[in-house]
């Protein structure tokens, strides 16, 4: 790297000078790195920038100030993080992440928001990124759905998504389920939603968790015939523990019979898989390296990484998101539907609606949300913003 000495120095005053007259060497390295200092090189220079480090803080907090006077324009202008902050184990070319929105409605900002910081990772190291579509729940369609996610697919992550559709594997999620139930690691379920309840309560074993594998075949058969079990009467569940300290954790269900019409698929399925079946068996078989979810899949993280333990399979390395709450910015998709078909709005460009549709009407470019999302990266925590606010910083972004 160019200027090491000066650009230490120089980075290590600006620390310093923040942190009572002693900078400390994270820091100092981790904006050498958005100088263009090289992972591998850190250890050659470890020993040089060590010594800048120590010179700088054996020096007054007057003396720091005078120095820094001469060097700070050695210190560029942008924030301390520039960037992402680096993903762990992310090989170059073999990131794969993607992005799952429900099939409910058309993409908002809050959606933009967090498929970007998935969709950069991929794009700053290589390799490939999924926006699948979750359409298992046959209530929760919306037809419309599956071309405005495309389209704005297409536009947001300039063609580079592969989209899927969930409704088209469902084959494939039956032999995850009889795979499961071989393992002795799913059983079919006959018992009422309450009397499972008592027995979550109770942490107690339903009876049905004890049937052999041939008992479980029989059932699950049962589920997929048209001529057997009905709505409510079967499902089928994954045998963790009825005793985990975690009621969502003991013996979850994977895969429920719903006969309602599936706008893509129609009747053709009566059995659907649940979200942690689906998301485990796609997330292994895309062979996902890193997901970032939002903070309140915690739980169905815990989930699925109890199935991919049974089929022994890595887990992807997982990051969590802290919502961002809008104050006075409605985002559900469902209750802007009705607006729109109540005619309170003109459609989904409708220009008061915080869609991705509206919003690009509005000559917002995809940069403007990407930016936004870099600058809220990895975070955990949580966020309010009023939606004066987070225009303001959008328009910034959109220049
Ligand atoms: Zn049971």
């Amino acid at each position: 790297m160019k200027n090491l000495e000066i650009k230490t120095r120089a980075y290590a005053l600006k620390n310093a000078l923040v942190h009572e007259g002693k900078a400390m060497q994270g820091p100092v390295i981790s904006s050498l790195f958005n100088e263009g200092l090289k992972k591998d090189e850190v250890r050659k220079y470890a020993k040089q920038i060590a010594q800048i480090i120590f010179e700088v803080n054996s020096l007054s907090v007057e003396e720091q100030e005078k120095e820094f006077e001469k060097l700070e324009k050695e210190v560029s202008e942008r924030p301390a993080r520039e960037g992402l902050e680096e993903l762990p184990n992310a090989r170059k070319g073999k990131v794969v992440m993607r992005f799952a929105p429900s099939a409910s409605g058309p993409f908002h900002v809050g959606h933009a928001l967090t498929a970007y910081l998935s969709f950069l990772y991929v794009k700053k190291y290589g390799g490939k990124f999924y926006v699948r579509i979750e359409d298992t729940n046959p209530e929760n369609v919306y037809s419309k759905a599956y071309n405005m996610i495309k389209n704005e697919s297409d536009w947001l992550f300039d063609k580079k998504a592969k989209i899927m559709i969930q409704s088209d594997r469902i084959e494939l999620y039956y032999k995850y389920a009889e795979k499961l139930i071989r393992k002795k690691a799913a059983y079919v379920c006959t018992c009422s939603k309450e009397q499972f309840r008592e027995f979550v309560k109770n942490k107690k074993n339903c009876p049905c968790r004890k049937l052999d594998v041939r008992e479980n075949n029989k059932r699950w058969k049962k589920m997929l015939d048209n001529y057997g079990f009905g709505e409510g009467e079967a499902v089928l569940r994954f045998k963790s523990s009825m005793k985990n300290k975690n009621p969502a954790m003991r013996d979850f269900p994977l895969a429920r019979i719903n006969l309602h019409k599936h706008t893509r698929q129609g009747n053709k399925y009566r059995v659907w898989p649940l979200m942690n079946l689906a998301v485990a068996v796609d997330d292994i078989e895309m062979k996902m390296t890193h997901v970032i979810r939002a903070k309140d899949h915690r739980d169905n993280a815990e989930r699925q990484k109890k199935i991919y333990k049974v089929l022994n399979k890595k887990f992807p390395w997982t990051a969590f998101l802290g919502r961002i709450h809008f104050k006075d910015m409605e985002l559900s998709t469902t209750k802007m539907r009705e607006a729109i078909e109540k005619r309170e709005y003109k459609g989904w460009d409708d220009k008061r609606l915080p869609t991705i549709a509206s919003l690009r009407k509005q000559g917002y470019k995809p940069q403007a949300f990407w930016k936004f999302a870099e600058q809220i990266g990895l975070s955990e925590n949580d966020k309010v913003m009023a939606r004066e606010e987070f225009f303001r910083l959008l328009d910034n972004f959109n220049k």
